[in-house]
């Protein structure tokens, strides 16, 4: 079956914070703890609450549609579906920890407890996605405030809510077009910097910038400037080699999922 690819809607201004959701996540995943308490993603949660200014704000991973995840990553452990999700194979990865530099979402977290440690992020529910169920964070919510879809869905819907609300909603879908466009769109009662969706980080997918414009990215140290010229060769290198062997890498920019895209699904 083709169908588009799919995504995530938090609404906001409908959440009641009752944190439904990081409990299915948490439970679904088999991970220990209290929902009430999660203010910040870690190994063992892949999403998280804050409350600020009468709000509560979700935070997870925003499946990139170009994301900088995959395109530093040198062993294709992460990768951008053509479904929507951007997963992670363990078997892998080599713990480099590129990832966790280059989101500008400061996403991935790392099992530093763990022997043999591995990154952790929300994958979307990927495997529910490929059994015809919901991810299992809009299963358990009640107030329509996680919402899944086609992204082209979701975005009607919010153009939707907003309309019909306009004084409740910020006039503004995120992730509609910040860094490329996310899969995970946000709408929210004001402007939220909170969301992570500064103006600094504009509307060009980071893929496809350089070191010098990299380095605008909150999450970035002073001091990972080198790394990151070290991961921008690696991964140019690697594109050339590809293309002069006429292989196409898997993910990244090539490999992102476009507004018109199709695919088989299931
Ligand atoms: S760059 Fe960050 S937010 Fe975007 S897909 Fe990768 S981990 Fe998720
Ligand atoms: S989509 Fe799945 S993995 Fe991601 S936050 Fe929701 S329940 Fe957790
Ligand atoms: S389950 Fe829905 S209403 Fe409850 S905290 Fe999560 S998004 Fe908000």
């Amino acid at each position: 079956m083709k169908t588009e690819p799919v995504g995530l809607l938090f609404d906001m201004v409908r959440c009641a914070g009752c944190r439904k959701c990081i409990e299915a996540c948490m439970d679904l995943h088999h991970f220990e703890g209290d929902p009430k308490h999660v203010t910040d993603l870690s190994a063992t949660a892949y999403t998280s609450m804050i409350e600020k200014d009468d709000c509560s704000i979700r935070n997870l991973c925003r499946h990139c549609l170009e994301p900088s995840c995959v395109s530093v990553c040198p062993v294709g452990a992460l990768q951008k579906t053509e479904l929507g999700p951007v997963t992670y194979d363990v078997d892998r990865c080599i713990g480099c920890r590129y990832c966790m530099v280059a989101c500008p979402f400061n996403i991935p977290r790392y099992e530093w407890d763990n022997p043999v440690p591995a990154i952790q992020k929300c994958d979307m529910c990927v495997d529910r996605l490929k059994a015809g169920e919901k991810p299992a964070c809009v299963d358990a919510c009640d107030y329509e405030a996680t919402l899944f879809g086609t992204r082209t869905e979701l975005l009607a819907e919010a153009r939707a809510r907003i309309a019909e609300d306009p004084d409740d909603y910020y006039d503004h879908v995120y992730g509609e077009t910040e860094i490329g466009g996310t899969s995970v769109l946000f709408l929210a009662p004001k402007p939220e910097e909170a969301l992570g969706y500064k103006e600094i980080l504009g509307t060009e997918p980071l893929p496809g910038l350089t070191l010098k414009q990299l380095n605008r990215v909150p999450s970035i140290v002073v001091g990972g400037g080198a790394a990151l010229m070290a991961i921008w060769w690696i991964t140019n290198r690697r594109d050339e080699v590809a293309e002069a062997e006429g292989r196409v890498r898997p993910g990244g920019p090539k490999g992102s999922a476009g507004k018109d895209d199709h695919h088989e699904w299931n």
